[in-house]
């Protein structure tokens, strides 16, 4: 049973999706008016790890990731530059997939940027205005008006009366948009250039709010399963999501609201408008690999503030040594050796990697589950006590491992192949020994790794299933 802790309910909740096998993800994006720092990558290592546990545990995950390329940071930096806002915006974005790349994040199966959705958000005011939930001001903002949803303040536990937040959640930089209604369509200001698009009610441009609520129905339809962000998020910007989406379509928006903590830096949040960050640019020229800050970054639990220190990614790159050092030595098994299969040890405890995940994403657990195993099979290598296929199934175990950790293999999105070859090495010896049920075995192995077997003349040939 997988549990997620669910901000809606402020409960663990068992995951039941939508339909079943299949998750329709959401998580916010970046504001592309800077490079990305180390915080936000926190928010988005986080949902990585969440997919990748996802498709682990046999999901097929659809995950789509906005890009705020419209709001009063990016206009007002690229005017300061003088640059077109799609020519300001795009470098940001480019650095943004490249920083995906080299921190091994999935990619989001759609990255749809918030200018490419105009009609859509210009269809959900209207919808909205139908059903009489707005209203115009002066300069031709259309407003949301609050008064008119029952339900507002359910994600973010509001007091009703005063419409504050119920529990501490910063939301300094998005001050303009907190208060009783907010803004879903801002009319055209003079300051704002040549920023806007025509609509029924005059040229301006998009509510922050709107594009998430206009993106998502659009890629995963008016209720889906999972939505993610960092808590700064929950208020105002998913409340008011909720509102806006639930009032527009009459339907459920999400099930699952699930929220990180904040990556801090000497006890305050990482952020752009403190000034107080590094991007990942930064901590690559000064020595340290993109995996130190994978790990460092995965491995308290998203719901924990987690204090960035040096100390922090030094002693990542440590653990991350140690995974490689197995991988290297569970390589260099001679295929005469003989000893223990470890194939139990390593079953046992991916099932409780999987299954510490599987409790709203236990990583904490299943790190330590991790290397008490880690620890074990290095004693047994000391005293060569592993067999080629405990090697084999070694390999196995990492790569499984690897695939949600990502920071073993020169590549986690597909098993490398080291593995399949001892596996085959060992195999052929089997077969020169005429021990067909160890061959058997090992083909069976493979065949679980997805490898199918030719035994040709030249010698034995594998592809992918
Ligand atoms: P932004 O570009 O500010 O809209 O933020 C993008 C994502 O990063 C959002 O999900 C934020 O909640 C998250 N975020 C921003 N700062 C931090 C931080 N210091 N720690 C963790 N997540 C953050
Ligand atoms: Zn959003």
């Amino acid at each position: 049973m997988i549990k997620f802790y669910n901000t809606k309910s402020r409960k663990r909740e068992e995951f039941i999706p939508i339909d079943e096998g299949k998750v329709g993800l959401y998580t916010c994006g970046p504001t592309v008016y800077d490079f990305a720092h180390i915080g936000n990558f926190r928010a988005y290592i986080f949902e990585d790890l969440l997919r990748r546990f996802l498709s682990l545990s046999g999901f097929e995950v659809y995950h789509i990731m906005n890009i705020t390329d419209i709001d009063d940071k990016t206009i007002r930096r690229s005017i300061e530059e003088n640059r077109s806002l799609q020519d300001f915006t795009d470098e940001y974005v480019k650095s943004f997939h490249e920083d995906v790349e080299t921190l091994r994040l999935l990619p989001a199966h759609e990255y749809p940027r918030a200018t490419e959705f105009i009609p859509q958000m210009l269809d959900m005011v209207g919808q909205l205005e139908e059903k009489g939930f707005t209203y115009i001001t002066q300069d031709g903002s259309v407003f949301f008006k609050i008064s008119e949803f029952d339900n507002y303040g359910s994600l973010a536990k509001l007091d009703p009366d005063q419409l504050r937040s119920g529990e501490r959640v910063e939301n300094d930089e998005y001050g303009k948009e907190e208060g009783r209604d907010f803004a879903l369509w801002k009319g055209h200001k003079d300051s704002e250039s040549n920023v806007s698009w025509e609509s029924p009610w005059g040229n301006g441009r998009p509510g922050w709010h709107l594009e998430c609520s206009a993106m998502s129905t659009h890629y995963l339809g008016n209720h889906f399963d999972i939505h993610c962000g960092g808590v700064d998020n929950i208020f105002p910007h998913h409340e008011n999501e909720i509102a806006q989406s639930c009032a527009a379509t009459g339907e459920e928006f999400v099930n699952y609201w699930l929220h990180n903590e904040h990556l801090l830096v000497e006890s305050q949040k990482m952020s752009k408008s403190e000034g107080n960050f590094y991007t990942l640019r930064q901590l690559l020229e000064m020595g340290y690999s993109p995996e130190s800050l994978r790990y460092t970054l995965i491995s308290t639990h998203y719901r924990q503030k987690l204090n960035f220190t040096f100390d922090k990614i030094k002693s990542s790159q440590k653990c991350v040594n140690k995974l490689r050092e197995l991988k290297r030595r569970a390589l260099l098994i001679d295929i005469d050796a003989e000893g223990k299969d470890v194939e139990k040890l390593s079953s046992d405890m991916l099932g409780k990697f999987q299954e510490k995940l599987g409790d709203d994403l236990n990583i904490s657990g299943a790190l330590g589950e991790l290397f008490v195993w880690v620890n074990d099979i290095f004693s047994q290598l000391d005293n060569n006590e592993v067999s080629v296929s405990g090697a084999g199934s070694i390999l196995s175990t990492l790569n499984t491992v690897d695939l949600v950790l990502c920071v073993i293999n020169d590549t986690c999105n597909d098993e490398p192949s080291e593995e399949i070859d001892v596996l085959i090495i060992a195999r052929n010896d089997a077969r020169a020994n005429m021990d067909w049920s160890k061959a058997d075995e090992i083909r069976d192995k493979l065949d679980a790794l997805g490898v199918v077997l030719e035994d040709t003349q030249g010698g034995t040939i594998w592809k992918r299933k």
